[in-house]
């Protein structure tokens, strides 16, 4: 008989048709540790405190990455993940980049795999349209002040049963904002990593932005800020209209400071596989999306899986008076940098997607996507995007 933790969520008292996106205590997590150039067995967490090793973290210097997906129970009762292998290759390019000890693929594999076994009772029944959420994730531990690579590193997978992200889903066209001097990821820097480090920047600008009813931010590339790079949580995908046949083409952004979402790139294999679409992966102009280059314009990623976008509206400086702009010339003040930046802005608002768009070609491909990951897609197999073949 398993002992529980006194505070979990019981299981059977989850509506599960109406669940969020927040942290649920389930029985527990699994943790590893990684000191002296190997990983540890491994345990199961019940109460998921701050344990003495991390109480022992001094600074890891932004040695931290983490990874998100998903696992299904599916038509004919099990659980599968999807292609979470894709997941243990990215978190290994994260940790490598960040000079950080990387879980193997097989011990990634296996820690999820674990997570859900200990927690099958928080999987969303078939039928809910909710998801269970795996959220892996690395950190440098160990008592360091230096600045040098931890030597120690902590890998947890966390896992909660969760519902839509954004309310509404594909039912719920939102509003994007591109804010004015602010970027996500420089052109050669560290955005095709899934750190922490970048994702806290954007933290204090989304609630502002949300307060003015923007659900999301868009960037641009930090060079020119000329063609699209991605929004903070999800990447840009949009839709030409159909042909005479009713075909389209799946267009995204191709960056060197862009994540390479998995669910992108499904979406990408399912769009040319299933429904015969074109699929150009290229950079795109801002000016292209703005003037109506695309009909339908959506996020996409495992949370959001595909949030539909129907205006985008771009902050565009003013001028700064010349009183504004007088050169410093004291001592102190030339240091003193607060009010240089400031500037007013205007809006740019550019609409994405005809007000009575359906968005119908992101609902095929988001209905097809969700009917691949419960298995009631004909021939969903053939893809191999569900692990393990024989379920949990
Ligand atoms: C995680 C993430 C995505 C989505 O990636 P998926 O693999 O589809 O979940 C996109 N952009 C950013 C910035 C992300 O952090």
């Amino acid at each position: 008989m398993a002992s529980y933790a006194p505070d979990r969520i019981d299981p059977a008292t989850i509506d599960w048709a109406n669940l969020g996106f927040s942290y649920v205590k389930t029985n527990g997590c699994v943790k590893y540790v990684w000191k002296d150039g190997k990983w540890n067995e491994g345990e199961l967490l019940k109460d998921f405190k701050v344990t003495l090793d991390v109480a022992a973290t001094v600074l890891h210097y932004g040695q931290s990455c983490f990874e998100g997906l998903k696992a299904f129970r599916m038509k004919d009762g099990k659980v599968r993940v999807f292609r979470p292998e894709l997941n243990a290759r990215r978190m290994i390019k994260s940790c490598r980049s960040l000079c950080m000890a990387a879980p193997p693929e097989e011990l990634f594999l296996s820690a999820v795999r674990r997570a859900i076994e200990a927690n099958i009772d928080y999987v969303p029944p078939y039928g809910s349209n909710g998801a269970m959420y795996i959220r892996p994730f690395v950190f440098g531990s160990g008592a360091q002040v230096g600045l040098s690579p931890a030597k120690e590193y902590i890998f947890i997978v966390l896992v909660i049963p969760v519902g839509e992200y954004y309310v509404g889903g594909m039912g719920a066209p939102t509003k994007a904002l591109i804010k004015h001097k602010l970027d996500r990821a420089a052109t050669y820097g560290t955005g095709q990593v899934k750190m922490g480090g970048n994702y806290a920047p954007s933290l204090g600008p989304t609630l502002a932005a949300k307060e003015k009813g923007y659900t999301v931010l868009l960037f641009l590339d930090s060079k020119e800020n000329k063609y699209v790079d991605e929004f903070a949580t999800s990447n840009f995908a949009a839709l030409t209209a159909p042909d005479a046949n009713g075909k389209r083409i799946y267009v995204t952004p191709k960056s060197t400071s862009a994540l390479a979402s998995i669910t992108n790139r499904s979406l990408c294999e399912l769009a040319a596989l299933r429904f015969g679409w074109g699929v150009e992966r290229r950079r795109v102009p801002w000016e292209e999306v703005r003037s109506g280059g695309f009909e339908e314009v959506a996020a996409c990623g495992t949370a959001v899986i595909i949030t539909p976008v129907s205006e985008i509206h771009r902050e565009v400086g003013k001028p700064k008076t010349s009183a504004s702009a007088k050169t410093k010339t004291n001592s102190s003040s030339v240091w003193d940098d607060d009010d240089d930046e400031e500037e007013d802005v205007e809006l740019d608002i550019a609409k994405v997607a005809d007000q009575s768009s359906k968005f119908e070609g992101f609902r095929q491909l988001y209905d097809a996507y969700r009917a691949l990951q419960t298995g009631d897609l004909d021939g969903w197999q053939t893809y191999g995007w569900l692990w393990p073949e024989e379920g949990i």
